[in-house]
C-alpha cells in the first residue's frame, strides 16, 4: 500500500504490534495517543518512547472529559476493578464511548495531515465485552466517518480476528516479539511487561503468551 496511516496508539501489547504492522504495510506511519484520565497513563509515556526510537512522528491529545462523562474503575480509583466478566452488563473497566471519541478525533486529525488510512488494535475475538471493539461498530463508525467529514477513510483493524496467543505470533512475525514483551504497557494497574499479573488486561495477555511460547517450544 502506498500511502501513509495513521495508527492509535496507547502503548499496549495490541496498538504496538499494529503500529509495526502499519510500518511494515505503508510508506509512512504516524501515531496518536490519548490521555483521557486513565489511571495507567504512563502507558502514553511508553507509546511516546516505542516512537521516537522507531523514529514514527507521535503526537497525544487530552480528551479527558470523556472520564468526566461517566464512571469506570480505569479513571475512578475508588471503584474497585472487575477482574471477571459480571453475569450481566459489561465490565466496569468499559470506558463508555472511549473508541468512538478516540477513531473520531484521530479522523479529524488524519483528515488535517491527507492521510486516510487509520489503524485500531481492536479485537471482536479477545474483546473483553467491550462493544465498541466489534467489527460491526468499526464498519459503522467508517462509514458515518466519511458521511460526517466527505472522506474517505479506511479503518483498517489486523486484530480484529485474532487472539491473544495470534497477536503474539503477529509481533514475532514482525520483528517486535521482544520490544511488544519487555516494553509495552497492557496492564489495567500501570505494570509495564508481564505487568501485575492479575488484573483483566493481564490475564488476558499472559494466557495467549503462554499459549504462543508453549506452541512455539512444541513447534521446535
Ligand atoms: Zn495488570
Amino acid at each position: 500500500m502506498n500511502s501513509s496511516a495513521l495508527v492509535i496508539l496507547s502503548g499496549g501489547q495490541d496498538s504496538t504490534t499494529c503500529l509495526f504492522w502499519a510500518k511494515r504495510h505503508f510508506d509512512e506511519v504516524r501515531a496518536l495517543s490519548f490521555t483521557y484520565g486513565q489511571l495507567h497513563a504512563r502507558e502514553v509515556e511508553i507509546a511516546e518512547d516505542i516512537c521516537r526510537e522507531a523514529g514514527i512522528p507521535f503526537e497525544k491529545k487530552d480528551v479527558s472529559f470523556i472520564s468526566s462523562l461517566s464512571h469506570c474503575s480505569l479513571t475512578d480509583a475508588s471503584i474497585q476493578m472487575d477482574t471477571a466478566q459480571p453475569a450481566a452488563g459489561l465490565p466496569n473497566t468499559f470506558v463508555p464511548g472511549r473508541n468512538l471519541f478516540f477513531l473520531s478525533v484521530a479522523a479529524i486529525y488524519a483528515r488535517e495531515h491527507g492521510i486516510h488510512q487509520l489503524v485500531t488494535g481492536v479485537s471482536q475475538t479477545d474483546f473483553s465485552g467491550y462493544p465498541d471493539c466489534r467489527d460491526s461498530f468499526i464498519r459503522s463508525l467508517n462509514v458515518t466517518l466519511n458521511l460526517a467529514l466527505d472522506d474517505q477513510f479506511v479503518i483498517h483493524t489486523p486484530l480484529m480476528w485474532l487472539d491473544k496467543c495470534q497477536t503474539w505470533a503477529l509481533a514475532d512475525e514482525l520483528g517486535v516479539f521482544e520490544l511488544v514483551r519487555r516494553r509495552t504497557l497492557t496492564c489495567y494497574r500501570g505494570v509495564p511487561g508481564d505487568g501485575c499479573g492479575h488484573c483483566p488486561a493481564c490475564k488476558l495477555r499472559r494466557r495467549g503468551l503462554e499459549e504462543y511460547l508453549h506452541r512455539k517450544e512444541t513447534a521446535m
